[in-house]
């Protein structure tokens, strides 16, 4: 395959869950890809390995704290083209508010929203040299509706909800489109830390009587990708009827 001519999308956080689904099927629609993570480098290295082999794409895996200015700064150092960005690395907290130290809120802050900042800062040149580029923020449904026991995480994403918004209306005259798409529950480890009956009485109160699957999640990133350019400033909900 001749690949100088490939689409190069990066993926936060894609060792696992709907990150790691996302660089699938960008890697089965042909695109170059870059992938990150916090700590899981040897999972991260095994699945650039495996889609390089499986769909012949370049795929560099690179460990990089989306929550640290500086990784991420030099992360982007020898990135010289970039025509996606999916900001999906995130972490959530459940616990009472009152009893969250500093450190818990700031690194649920750094983690899912400035680190949308800090990746979008360093994209926007290099998107801006095209003249085209589409980014796409992973937020939740909780960025609106807000969760009990998870307020910093729905704060984080309401966030990146404004953030999406705002950031579209300035770089729509450049031609680079900026959406988030806020997801319901997704079958992750993310929700790992939920008890069998939690997740009972949550799927009861979703219509589609399911999680959403990481397949899903990852095919409406893609679609969001390749959508037309008119669509910007948009988050869109993908929660099976829930809200
Ligand atoms: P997950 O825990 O399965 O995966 C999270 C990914 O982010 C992992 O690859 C992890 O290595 C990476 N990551 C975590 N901290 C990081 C850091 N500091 N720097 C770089 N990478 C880091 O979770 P998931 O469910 O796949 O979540 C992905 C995104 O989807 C998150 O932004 C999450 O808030 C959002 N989301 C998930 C759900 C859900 O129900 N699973 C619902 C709504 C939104």
């Amino acid at each position: 395959m001749n690949t100088d001519n490939l689409k190069t999308a990066l993926i936060t956080g894609a060792s696992r869950g709907i990150g790691c689904a996302a660089a699938e099927v960008f890697a089965g629609a042909g695109y170059s890809l870059i992938l990150t993570c916090h700590s899981s480098t040897e999972e991260l290295n095994a699945l650039a390995d495996d889609l390089v082999s499986r769909y012949g794409i370049p795929c560099r895996a690179v460990r990089a704290d989306a929550g640290d200015s500086r990784e991420t700064a030099e992360m982007f150092s020898d990135i010289t083209s970039l025509d996606v960005l999916v900001n999906n690395a995130g972490i959530s907290h459940i616990g009472l508010l009152s009893q969250m130290t500093d450190e818990q809120w700031r690194r649920i802050m750094a983690v899912n929203l400035d680190s949308c900042f800090y990746t979008c800062r360093a994209a926007i040149p290099l998107m801006l040299k095209k003249h085209s580029g589409k980014i796409i923020n992973v937020s939740s449904v909780w960025g609106t509706q807000g969760a009990s026991m998870e307020t910093a995480y729905s704060a984080s994403k309401g966030g990146v909800n404004a953030f999406t918004k705002a950031l579209a209306k300035e770089l729509a005259p450049s031609n680079i489109q900026v959406n988030a798409v806020a997801f319901g529950l997704i079958d992750t480890s993310m929700n790992g830390c939920l008890s069998r009956e939690e997740l009972e009485a949550l799927r009861e109160e979703i219509p589609s009587d399911r999680l959403g699957t990481v397949q899903e999640a990852a095919r409406l990133i893609l679609q969001i990708a390749q959508a037309p350019e008119y669509m910007t400033g948009q988050i869109i909900t993908m929660d099976g009827g829930w809200y």
